[in-house]
């Protein structure tokens, strides 16, 4: 059997080496390295994936990020409401622009910004709503953009787990993720569905006002070459990051296909097994499995981490600690109670090997190996 890997690069880099080389010496022949036509191509390329009508490629899903924030005319102490369960990057940059970070409890199943503890949270202060489409699926887009609507803020999803998943909204219409919101954040770090051999990231927006904006913020601040209008920053997508990036795009459908394969390989195997609970899905949004989660008892779940590891099946926690509970945000004095679903999450949840290359083999090995955990704890 194949070493068990969490995510498998190498594989599958194997699979397409020769367009990947092929578009590095591309690039390196033109020696277009910054802003070629390679980083345009790929611009073009994600918009019409998108149906979106503005791309901006910057130079990883942090900046992506906060450039948005940027964007948006926000004054000092504005709050800023968003998951109290995601990678710290998408508070990070709400706190590093002296905007406050009002962290909201999640949905237990989907593990995605509760609506219902986002109209708990809303003050005069609040100006923007940013949602995760955490783990590959999308949040409840439909109530989010009410709740915004009604009282005048701005949305931006941050859709670095979920290049490629498609909401269908209560009307029937459907729209990719990153697309609905004012602006949507992708990440390239190479481990996501869509990974770059590097750090890469992009902007998304349908709004012509706020497009060239954030295109003038991440180029410092300038509109015509050396005319500067506003405070920006230099982030942009390496010319040979979106070449790799413009081969592994027409990959992007048939790669999450493959994971949503092996997360059905695990629910078959996982769904009426006492201990464990398999990852929820909404009925608005696909999910492409970023990561494939499950939720096991409090008592099990180290346990469980370990066991797999000595049988050299790798396993993540995602997320130890909510982000109210950081040492790094202890000044705001978040108080506990308000976070029921991410207290009990973090000392819950354990994703297992997700990548386009499992094959049956490793599946079969992995889902036993759980299943005989089980057997010993019962
Ligand atoms: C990966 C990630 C980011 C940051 O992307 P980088 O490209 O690593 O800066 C932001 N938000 C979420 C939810 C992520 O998973």
């Amino acid at each position: 059997m194949k070493e068990i890997r969490m995510v498998d690069l190498n594989g599958q880099h194997q699979k397409i080496h020769t367009l990947i080389n092929n578009s590095i010496e591309g690039v390196i022949n033109s020696t277009a390295f910054i802003n070629g036509p390679e980083v345009k191509n790929f611009q073009k390329s994600l918009e019409n994936y998108l149906n979106a009508k503005h791309v901006i490629p910057c130079g990883n899903g942090t900046d992506a990020l906060q450039i948005s924030l940027m964007s948006l005319c926000l004054r000092p102490g504005d709050e800023i409401i968003t998951s109290d369960f995601t990678f710290i990057a998408t508070s990070e940059v709400i706190a590093f622009l002296g905007l406050k970070p009002v962290f909201v409890d999640v949905e237990p199943g989907s593990f995605n910004i509760s609506p219902d503890s986002i109209k708990k949270s809303l003050s005069p202060k609040t100006k923007v709503i940013v949602p995760v489409h955490l783990f590959g699926q999308c949040a409840n887009m439909d109530e989010i953009l009410n709740i915004a609507k009604e009282n005048n803020l701005f949305v931006i999803e941050d859709t670095a787990q979920a290049l490629g998943a498609e909401y269908s909204f209560s009307d029937g219409t459907k729209a990719r993720a990153g697309t609905m919101g004012d602006i949507g954040t992708v990440s390239f770090f190479p481990s996501k569905n869509l990974g770059a051999y590097g750090d890469g990231g992009a902007i998304i927006t349908n709004n012509d006002d706020l497009a060239t904006k954030i295109r003038s913020i991440g180029n410092h601040g300038m509109e015509k070459r050396y005319y500067h209008n506003r405070i920006g920053v230099n982030s942009r997508l390496d010319s040979i990051q979106a070449a790799i990036l413009n081969v592994k795009l027409k990959y992007l459908d048939e790669y999450n296909q493959s994971r949503q394969k092996a997360a059905a390989f695990y629910d078959k195997a996982f769904r009426n097994l006492d201990g464990i609970t398999i990852p929820h899905r909404t009925n608005s949004s696909t999910h492409i499995f970023h990561q494939y989660t499950l939720t096991t008892e409090p008592e099990l779940r180290d346990p469980l981490n370990a066991w797999l590891a000595q049988k050299g099946i790798p396993s993540m926690i995602y997320y130890p600690v909510p982000l109210h509970q950081q040492k790094v945000f202890s000044n705001y004095g978040y108080n506990n109670k308000k976070f029921q679903v991410t207290g009990s999450l973090s000392r819950r949840v354990i994703s297992l090997p997700m990548h386009t290359e499992l094959d049956k083999e490793q599946l079969d090995y992995i889902v036993s190996h759980i299943i005989t955990f089980l057997n010993n704890h019962k």
